[in-house]
């Protein structure tokens, strides 16, 4: 401090307090878009929940563009990240296939981008899920941390040392789809036996109602909480029955479960993590889920008994992972664009990207992405 003409001056402005930055998370999935602002610390400030309004993909771009602009009346962001539901390029550009909507080689990115002023990447939704488990959720401070989103299928991500693994192509994490039962159940992704059509919420309902058509008197419970209709037996009734004890409800879980926990025992030979997350619907089982799978897995595990063993958790985020996920994935990118064509970790540089993230907010850093760089061979 100085004395000048009797009065106490500072020797330097204070330090400004800059609002937190937020981003937009939006999670597409095959039934409904889910938006919300999220700050830095995978907070959500706002949230709208809507329809998937048809497969048609200007129908799903319409509708992303519309919950973009109510969010943004009410809130200054920065990004936008979208977790959709398919296998979306290195780039974060184009989503080349989605089992559950109408895209093909769809470039939502640039055709977003032209509606949408600010900057904003396109990642696959299972992806989105597991960095949020591992930024904010039950992931923190994995070393090797394998997601499993238990939805209508199986979405998956996989984070390793703190960077999202996305393969050579950015299509990594597909485990829903390794077969596991030759010649079984076809999938929706042209194959028969994938794990998914045995340890998901489509495996759960679909094995319920044909248990409820067999005229079976132990599913006589379930039948009745649906008015004798089997087609109106869902997932989260399944669910809700065998939390209140329903003992066909928890035989149907346990099956899952076990499905579940070969599965994993499979993934532990291929990839040898520390931590399994298992989110989505299905998980809100709890320990109806997680219990037998965990008796698969410790019976199926390859060199059991002479190895540490991962540990299988449930997700810290149920429905809300995606958005979350997507809007980090979004600021992230504001300091590390996505780039075609390279080996598939991203984000890399995380402690390095936030400092970049504040010098940039504060003024000092001119974004990388308006910044020309050298052409890759
Ligand atoms: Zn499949």
């Amino acid at each position: 401090m100085t004395v000048l003409n009797g009065s106490v001056q500072p020797r330097s402005p204070l330090p400004r307090v800059l609002p937190p930055p937020l981003s937009i998370g939006i999670d597409i999935g095959g039934t409904k878009v889910a938006a919300g602002v999220v700050d830095d610390n995978g907070i959500i400030l706002e949230r709208l929940i809507e329809p998937t309004p048809s497969h048609s993909p200007l129908a799903v771009e319409n509708a992303i563009v519309d919950v973009v602009d109510r969010l943004r009346a009410s809130h200054v962001v920065e990004s936008v990240g979208i977790g959709a539901a398919g296998w979306v390029d290195n780039a974060q550009a184009v989503v080349a296939f989605s089992p559950h909507l109408a895209w093909r080689s769809e470039p939502l990115k640039a055709r977003l981008s032209e509606r949408i002023d600010v900057p904003l990447i396109v990642d696959n939704d299972a992806n989105a899920a597991a960095w949020a488990e591992y930024r904010f959720g039950a992931g923190k401070g994995s070393s090797v941390m394998v997601c499993i989103t238990l939805g209508t299928g199986i979405g998956g991500g996989l984070v390793i040392n703190g960077q999202l693994f996305r393969g050579t192509y950015g299509m990594a994490g597909e485990w829903g789809h390794m077969i596991s039962v030759p010649g079984g159940q076809r999938c929706e992704c042209g194959n028969r036996g994938c794990w998914e059509q045995y340890a998901s919420g489509n495996a759960l309902v679909r094995e319920a109602r044909e248990l409820a058509r067999s005229n079976s008197p132990v599913a006589y419970r379930l039948l009745e909480m649906v008015g004798g209709d089997p087609d109106k037996i869902t997932g989260p009734l399944v669910t809700e029955a065998a939390l209140q004890g329903e003992p066909n409800a928890i035989e149907l879980l346990a099956d899952v479960g076990g499905w579940l926990g070969q599965g994993i025992a499979n993934l532990t030979a291929a990839l040898d993590p520390d931590l399994f997350v298992i989110g989505g619907g299905v998980s809100a089982a709890g320990d109806l889920l997680l219990k037998p799978a965990q008796a698969a897995f410790d019976r199926t595990l390859t060199g059991r008994g002479y190895r540490p063993e991962a540990r299988l958790v449930l997700a810290h985020f149920r429905n809300d992972a995606g958005l979350i996920g997507a809007a980090d994935l979004a600021r992230h990118a504001m300091v590390e664009p996505p780039e075609s064509g390279r080996f598939g970790f991203w984000p890399r540089r995380r402690k390095r990207g936030r400092k970049a993230a504040r010098q940039r907010r504060e003024g000092l850093l001119v974004p990388r992405s308006t910044v020309s760089r050298r052409s890759r061979p």
